[in-house]
């Protein structure tokens, strides 16, 4: 199951160039290449019938080759709070993968999986429970954003790769899906407003960091000790804490970016002031920015997240060390599946077989 299924090829996977040269194939002039490739990244089509100024015979030529099946919405939760959506959506071999829109000041955030489950193991984490499926492709990554931009009709400003799965275990297409999703012939993202999240494969950091791209990398820190970090995370067995950390240094020499450190707090894990100390020291004061993320409780890891005074007393303690720290706001409280928790909750309670289509924005209990 690893790898990319077959299947006719998803049309979005294309360049521009790749579609010119399909045109050409087909016996087709090449600014048709343009056209389509506007109905696909810039508007966001979810069929190949919405292209009204393509013939519909070049449209059924494409079609004998090319999909544009999915992903299908399975499920929207709608926030009553704050209007964070969160997305179950089935791909077009029944798997399901899930991804969130936010609102915030600066714009909306879409939260995207590069994965179908994750191999990495993390010991607090729901979407690793399975194992890993399989890689999503680049044109499911752009999917994702297309299909939220075209239900909800809103612009999105920034794209962040902490969905479900390890982006740098399937990291070919996950640099596809960068270029294209901030080529200027489709959505356009800035690379500032695009962040990948790793849980620290160093030799892919090292690769990144020689990509030319301007784009900010989020490294799941969750420990400040070696042993701490083995216990909550098994990629550390493979790429020590030290290793790890000049990785990053490097990324950030070769692209001038700053590193996010990400860190979950469990109770009595890893959120004492002595680990906030520890973690102040590691990283270093100035410039670097922590997003704190109480522990979002899975059921089947019994992990809990501290209470609020001991997440206060971690931020102040990092703040008084002269690290930049903000705890992350919970969005989208009232429909909570954080973190692969929506996806394990559809397969626990027997759906996955695709045979229901569900949109219910269930928690506010009212349609749109
Ligand atoms: N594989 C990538 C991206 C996916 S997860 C990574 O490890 O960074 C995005 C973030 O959510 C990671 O920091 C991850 O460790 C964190 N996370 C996973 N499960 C969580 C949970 N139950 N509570 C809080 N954060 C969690």
């Amino acid at each position: 199951m690893e790898g990319q299924p077959t299947y006719k090829q998803d049309i979005r996977s294309l360049s521009l160039e790749e579609l010119k040269q399909a045109m050409a194939s087909l016996g087709e002039k090449p600014y048709r290449a343009g056209q389509i490739y506007g109905w696909l990244h810039q508007k966001c089509a979810m069929s190949m019938d919405e292209m009204t100024n393509v013939p519909a015979s070049l449209r059924s030529k494409l079609q004998e080759q090319y999909h544009t099946d999915g992903p299908r919405i399975v499920r929207e939760l709608i926030s009553e709070i704050d209007g964070t959506r969160k997305y179950l959506f089935e791909l077009w071999d029944g798997h399901v993968i899930e991804s969130v829109f936010m609102r915030y000041h600066h714009g909306n955030s879409v939260c995207i999986s590069s994965q179908v489950g994750c191999a990495m193991g993390c010991a607090f984490c729901a979407s690793t429970i399975g194992g890993r499926v399989r890689n999503l492709s680049s044109a499911e990554m752009l999917a994702q954003v297309y299909a939220i931009t075209a239900r909800t009709k809103e612009r999105i400003a920034n794209v962040v790769v902490m969905g479900s799965g390890e982006p740098l275990d399937n990291y070919d297409e996950l640099v596809r899906f960068i270029r294209m999703l901030t080529d200027e012939n489709g959505l356009h993202i800035s690379q500032r407003s695009v962040t990948v999240s790793t849980c620290g494969l160093v030799p892919g950091i090292r690769k990144l960091a020689l990509e030319d791209l301007t784009i900010t990398l989020a490294l799941s820190l969750h420990a400040s000790t070696q042993e701490k970090r083995e216990k909550l995370m098994p990629i550390a067995r493979r790429y020590p804490l030290d290793e790890l950390l000049e990785a990053v240094r490097y990324y950030h020499d070769r692209t001038g970016r700053r590193i996010t450190y990400e860190y979950a707090l469990v109770a009595g894990e890893n959120d004492t002031a002595a680990d906030a100390q520890a973690l102040a020291k590691l990283i270093g004061a100035g410039g670097s920015h922590v997003n704190l993320i109480p522990v979002n409780p899975v059921d089947e890891t019994g992990f809990q997240s501290p209470d609020p005074a001991r997440v206060r007393r971690f931020v102040e303690t990092l703040t008084k060390a002269g690290v930049n720290a903000t705890v992350r706001r919970e969005m989208g409280r009232d429909i909570n599946g954080a973190c692969g928790q929506l996806r394990r909750g559809y397969s626990k309670s027997g759906h996955g077989d695709g045979s229901s289509v569900l949109i219910s924005p269930i928690g506010s209990g009212k349609k749109e």
